[in-house]
């Protein structure tokens, strides 16, 4: 990518909005195109390189939805008939016997001449081995067709879809041991700052314990991409400098901290003297100030490091950046709308991200909504959001992400 874009804009907020679809389009521009085939059993999060297609007819012949009796309709006069034959699920059965019907069991295939099924709570089998059916019949009652679900040749699943237990279900009933899979996104993980210590070591004055680069990397193993742990940055441009270097072969380079307005920014000028650089002002809260860039090449996303700015940026503008990365076309979580459990008075210019949780039908927010407070994050079961320039009172429609939604 070419372009030098330096877009500090003192006073405009970019709406968020406008920030996915630049983070999207850059995506869309650095396709990761390796194709791996791996069996099913390691294909789960995983996205589908290519469209999947039925190679067979489900099901692939007509079989019964329950216990019961195979006949041939016009074969039922009142009369009782004889069971002329049993066929389990997985055994292949002989054509029906005129005159007669076959005790079927769910699954198995429905027997050549016979167009219906009756279940066997509507069935009486008498003493001489013969049943009679309690009530009316209809033709093809309680048969599965053959391809009912799926035919042959049909498009089941599209490139771009991400496998979870229900598609890799899909994939192993048509028959499918090997799916073809994009190769994993490779995301290194950076901390800046001075006052930064891993959890486990003893604290320094002025110093905290570290706990963006866990978030990041749970989240990030969680949404299947190969992580690269590049530790603690301190502040310091010869060091960023140095670190930015040795990523050389990583998909992104995603950073948190020291793009705090204010604050010497030298992840920014790493990126400016490589060439690449844009720093936005966005209109989202937590998480004001975002920076993207490429370092020789690798793209460099850096987040605010206020711990709840770095969960409500990465959910919302990065993980939407790493899927489509992969191809994945659908990236925006499921939202609802909820009763407001809580009054908002005073109209702000940035979309709120409120760590918030749903009770008695509505949802509440967390007392502290401060950006460095991870624990209301914890308390919570997803993110409300408020709209620029509005004041929502308690009842009014307010659009709730749950964080099942952005977390894998
Ligand atoms: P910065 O963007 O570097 O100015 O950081 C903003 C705030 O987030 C400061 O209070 C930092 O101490 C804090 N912070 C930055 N990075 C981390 C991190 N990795 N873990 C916890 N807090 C952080
Ligand atoms: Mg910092």
């Amino acid at each position: 990518m070419k372009a030098v874009v330096e877009a500090i804009q003192a006073s405009a907020l970019m709406p968020v909005e406008q920030a996915l679809d630049q983070l999207l389009a850059l995506a869309d521009a650095a396709p990761l195109r390796e194709v791996q085939t791996v069996a099913l059993a390691e294909a789960q999060g995983r996205v589908l390189a290519t469209d999947l297609v039925a190679s067979l007819d489900l099901p692939p012949w007509p079989n019964s939805a329950m216990d019961g009796y195979a006949l041939r309709m016009a074969d039922w006069q009142g009369q009782p008939l004889p069971v002329s034959q049993r066929i389990f699920a997985g055994h292949a059965p002989q054509p029906l016997q005129p005159g007669t019907c076959a005790r079927i069991f769910t699954g198995a295939p429905v027997p050549q001449g016979a167009d219906c099924v009756e279940m066997q709570e509507n069935a009486v089998l008498g003493d001489d081995g013969r049943v009679t059916f309690l009530q009316a019949l209809s033709p093809q009652q309680n048969i599965r067709p053959q391809g009912q679900e799926t035919r042959k040749g049909e498009q089941v699943m599209a490139a771009g879809t991400r496998l979870g237990p229900i598609e890799l279900g899909l994939a192993a009933t048509l028959g499918h041991g090997h799916l073809d899979v994009v190769r994993k996104v490779r995301v290194a993980v950076l901390s800046t700052g001075d006052e930064l210590v891993e959890p486990g070591l003893p604290l320094g004055p002025g110093q905290i314990y570290n706990s963006n680069r866990q978030l990041l990397l749970s989240w990030l193993l969680r949404l299947g991409c190969d992580v690269v742990d590049a530790g603690i940055l301190p502040d310091d441009l010869a060091r960023t400098r140095a670190c930015l270097a040795d990523l050389r072969d990583v998909d992104l380079i995603l950073s948190t901290g020291g793009v705090s307005v204010g604050e010497a920014d030298y992840l920014g000028a790493a990126l400016r003297e490589a060439g690449e650089l844009a720093l936005w002002k966005l209109a989202i809260k937590p998480g004001k100030p975002l920076t993207f860039g490429h370092f020789q090449g690798v793209p460099v996303i850096g987040l605010p490091g206020n711990p709840a700015s770095t969960l409500v940026t990465f959910g919302l503008l990065a993980r939407p950046y790493l899927l489509r990365r992969q191809g994945v076309a659908a990236v925006t979580p499921l939202s609802f709308p909820m009763p407001a459990g809580f009054d908002w008075p005073k109209p702000g210019n940035r979309r709120e991200y409120l760590r918030a949780r749903i009770e008695q039908g509505q949802v509440r927010i967390y007392k502290n909504q401060s950006s460095g407070v991870l624990r209301s994050a914890v308390w919570a079961e997803g993110l409300v959001e408020v709209l620029e320039g509005t004041t929502p009172k308690q009842g009014d429609s307010v659009r709730f992400i749950p964080f099942s939604e952005l977390l894998g």
